[in-house]
């Protein structure tokens, strides 16, 4: 017969509940804008990993969209459902929200991911292309926030998570609307902290680097072409540039950070911008 004594640190786990499964988020509700490839969909990937039932949207068409969705269901068993949008319309991301609200009941987790990018000198930026950046990367994020807080207020939860970029932190050349929705973006991001921080909400910006997507493959063509590279060295070339860290910063990473920020151990970080970026901010 062993005397045991239970070391009394022990007795201090006594009261704690049980082990979460390790779907830590799941019975929660998310809509994730631009989803449907790239960044947005290695969010939606790990929230739903999490056990996150899921709202995607992108301006793919509703069959491709719903069918995505049914591979979300079925690889991750959680509902998921797709919204075709145009989010550069304020109808349009009205109408988002008001669909995710009434598929999940409940919008716990937003994850204003949808963005574009367009490059040309300001003198030479055309009007049009400044008002679509900034509808879509500020304009869509601000409307899809007014539309879910006063659920979130109402049930005492709620994350949001705005995806930024280092150019929310410091300007690059030839990117004056992107920077200037990116730095509008980390503004929103703080004000809506501030006006949500007793209410259970957490509103934070994740402001990554280089992370090979569409959106920097075009660059990198467009790289290739005006200084007669191969493609791989276009890709160093830009890179190196201005990263530290010669390597991408991947979705997976960044869906990673998502999920950490809507984890119980992120409840404190509020208006914040994380950055993922090699180094990029450090300099
Ligand atoms: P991507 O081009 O691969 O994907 C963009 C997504 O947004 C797609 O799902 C697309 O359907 C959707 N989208 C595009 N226009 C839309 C519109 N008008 N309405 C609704 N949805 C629309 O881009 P990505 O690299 O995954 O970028 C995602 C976000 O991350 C963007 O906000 C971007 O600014 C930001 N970001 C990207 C990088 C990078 O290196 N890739 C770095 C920093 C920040």
């Amino acid at each position: 017969m062993y005397d045991i004594k239970i070391p009394n640190y022990l007795h201090a786990f006594a009261n704690l509940e049980p082990i979460r499964s390790s779907r830590p988020l799941a019975g929660r509700g998310a809509l994730v804008t631009g989803s449907t490839r790239g960044i947005g969909a290695g969010i939606a990937e790990k929230l739903a990993e999490a056990g996150c039932d899921i709202i995607l949207n992108g301006r793919t068409d509703q069959n491709d969209g719903a069918h995505l969705a049914a591979e979300f269901a079925r690889c991750f068993n959680v509902r998921a459902d797709y919204f075709s949008a145009d989010l550069r319309s304020g109808e349009q991301v009205k109408a988002l929200a008001a669909f995710a609200q009434e598929q999940l009941k409940k919008v716990d987790i937003l994850v204003n991911n949808a963005g574009i990018q367009y490059v040309a000198p300001v003198e030479n930026f055309p009007d049009e292309r400044w008002d679509e950046v900034i509808a879509l990367n500020l304009s869509s994020a601000f409307r899809a926030i007014k539309a879910v807080l006063p659920g979130m207020r109402s049930r005492g939860w709620g994350r949001i998570i705005n995806i930024a970029s280092v150019h929310g932190l410091v300007g690059s050349e030839q990117k004056s609307a992107y920077v200037a929705a990116k730095h509008g973006l980390v503004g929103l991001t703080k004000v809506v902290a501030l006006e949500a921080a007793n209410d259970g909400i957490t509103c934070n910006a994740i402001c990554p680097g280089w992370v090979l997507t569409d959106i920097v493959q075009r660059q990198i063509e467009t790289r290739s072409r005006e200084r007669g590279m191969a493609i791989e060295d276009a890709e160093k070339d830009l890179l190196s540039a201005k990263q530290p860290m010669h390597q991408f910063s991947t979705v997976a990473g960044i869906g990673s950070l998502a999920a950490f920020l809507c984890s119980s151990g992120a409840q404190t970080i509020t208006g914040s911008a994380l950055t993922m970026d090699g180094g990029w901010t450090a300099v």
